[in-house]
Parts: structure tokens; sequence; C-alpha cells
């Protein structure tokens, strides 16, 4: 706990003041144009990986990224989602689970859920277990996707033609991101590998 509170202390004295003008911006309102829903998991940083400031993503966490189905479960997510697409108008949403997820690990073996009953009946909302880890977190993006369709307020949108749905993996150790093509239902790189270099 102290780390951090001396972290608050070198924000405050350093990183604060210098962006100042922005904070007292973002009371004015916020218009984020993304909606980012990720897995609760440490290791994953959404501002950090997109290099996004204050104010530009409006960010879900939970584990495992699940989006349940609309009226299936009243965990926040439906509101979550309502307010970024109908209140705020976000033109984008982003599922992004990521590499070595803990909740796509227990879906493939719900074992280690065995005093972990929340969870385990959380769980019940991610896609199918498939042939591995990696399969099993692309697997579990794409039904989120599907599950994200059931909600009217981005139906609506979807129907109307300005919001955008993307499924991303983000594989955190090696800093790089595959998106799904749901042409060819398959994930792919979304940028060429730039991190490999040097
Ligand atoms: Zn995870």
């Amino acid at each position: 706990m102290q780390k951090l509170i001396a972290g608050l202390a070198m924000f405050q004295a350093r990183l604060f003041h210098a962006q100042r003008p922005l904070f007292e911006r973002l009371a004015r309102g916020q218009a984020p144009e993304t909606l980012f829903i990720t897995c609760s998991d440490s290791r994953i940083d959404p501002c950090l990986l997109t290099q996004t400031a204050p104010g530009e993503l409006f960010i879900l966490r939970n584990a495992g990224n699940l989006i349940p189905s609309y009226g299936a479960s009243d965990c926040g997510a439906s509101a979550t989602i309502e307010y970024a697409v109908r209140a705020l108008g976000v033109k984008d949403v982003i599922v992004c689970g990521h590499s070595h997820c803990g909740a796509m690990q227990a879906v493939l073996d719900p074992s280690t859920l065995a005093d972990l009953p929340a969870m385990a009946s959380w769980l019940g909302h991610a896609g199918a277990p498939a042939d591995g880890l990696q399969a099993t977190v692309q697997a579990n993006v794409v039904a989120q996707l599907a599950n994200l369709r059931t909600h009217p307020a981005v139906l609506t949108r979807l129907q109307r033609g300005d919001l955008r749905l993307h499924g991303w993996v983000y594989e955190f150790e090696h800093g790089t991101v595959q998106t799904y093509d749901p042409d060819d239902q398959s994930f792919r790189h979304l940028l060429p590998d730039l991190t490999a270099a040097g």
C-alpha cells in the first residue's frame, strides 16, 4: 500500500501539475469514442496498450472480459454498455481478451474453481472451451461479441451503421494484438510485429 501512496504523491507533484489543463477540461465532461472491454488481469493496461489519455477510453473490466447476454445477469455490464453506447455515443467497442488468461484457463480446467463458486457461476457466460488456452481465449472473444449484439442499445446502433465492434487478443508478453476478422472467422495480427527486432 505504501508504494501506491508514494505513487499518488508523485502523480500529484509531477504528472497532475504538467497535465492540469487536461484534467480541468475533463471536469466539464467526457466524450470518449471507444468502449474498451477487457479482463481484470493486473497485467493488462488498456491505456498503456493504446497510448490513450484520461477521457479517451470508457472501460469495462471483469474476470474474463465477459459480456452476459442482455437480461442474463445483473452484474452492471449491461448498464455500462448501455451508457457508453446510448448516452456517450461511443463509435467503437473493443472486446479484448489476452494471453495467459486465468479465467479462460479455468474454463478449460473447472477443477481450479472448487473454492470459487462466484467465479464458477460467472464463467458460465464465457465461450466454450476450445483446443488449448489461446484458442479458448479467442473463442471467448468471439462469443462475447455475439453476446454484445443481444444488447438493444448495441443492436440499434449497429442497425443504424454507426457503431463498430472489434475483437482483440492482446499478447502482453509480446506487446502485440491479434484482431478478429469476421469474414474468414479467424484472428490475425493487427499490426506488423515491431517489437521483435532489437
Ligand atoms: Zn484474464
